[in-house]
């Protein structure tokens, strides 16, 4: 009676153990594609930052260039009125203007070159961000697959082990049955526990030698007197 009971309790905690086991799989699913939802948009954000640095060159380089145009007008101003002008003087005043001019578009076109000199840089700082989007997202939808496969099977075990699962506790007596969902439910752990080398299989302590002998003689239901959780002896319980 007591090891027919056990074998019940026993064949019941494996299928619910198993339950719990799917439970957090299937839980754990959606957790594991939040992350590499993250991972992907942590890509994308590395990309539009090395765009934006581009743009941001680019926008200087622009900026060198109009001001190169101004400084450009300002000559050709000049020169008009050197053509005007009556006196040596001032023609040779507007030639010094000219020869300013001059300096400044040539300063102007160094910086202008230096900048340019760095947007291959930034440009292959780009692509590079491209591809580690291209590369995170063939990941993630690889990754995905498998995960949404994974979900299915577990959902399918799971809707297949609950429906045997009524059954299997019908087979253990009510009592026992409200003591083993009450540990289930708070602990999510086994209830039933094997003894080993005279210790608890669930808190590991030592048990007393009167316990020892109780399970060993299986007379009735022993509990283990630190965790309260049901004790059995595999060598008599073997399968
Ligand atoms: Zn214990």
């Amino acid at each position: 009676m007591i090891d027919a009971q056990l074998h019940a309790l026993l064949r019941l905690q494996k299928l619910d153990l198993t339950l719990l086991q799917l439970k957090k799989e299937a839980k754990h699913i959606p957790e594991r594609k939040e992350q590499l939802d993250q991972r992907s948009a942590h890509a994308k954000g590395r990309l539009e930052a090395a765009k934006a640095a581009l743009r941001a060159r680019e926008a200087q380089i622009k900026e060198l260039e109009n001001a190169i145009e101004a400084v450009q007008a300002r000559i050709n101003r000049y020169k008009n009125q050197q053509m005007e002008v009556k006196t040596n003087e001032s023609y040779k005043a507007l030639e010094h203007e000219i020869a300013q001019c001059g300096e400044e578009i040539s300063a102007l076109e160094d910086q202008e070159l230096e900048l340019m000199e760095t947007l291959d840089g930034l440009k292959a700082d780009v692509r590079k961000a491209e591809g580690e989007v291209e590369n995170a997202q063939t990941a993630i939808d690889g990754e995905c697959k498998l995960l949404d496969e994974r979900l299915d099977v577990v959902r399918e075990q799971f809707g297949e082990l609950k429906a045997r699962r009524e059954d299997m506790a019908a087979e253990v007596d009510a009592e026992l049955l409200k003591k083993y969902f009450g540990h289930l439910s708070s602990k999510q752990d086994a209830y039933v526990v094997p003894v080993r080398q005279q210790t608890c299989g669930g808190c590991h302590m030592k048990l007393t030698p009167q316990i020892l002998h109780d399970v060993n003689a299986m007379t009735r239901l022993t509990h283990c007197n630190y965790c309260s959780r049901l004790l059995y002896d595999p060598a008599l319980l073997d399968g």
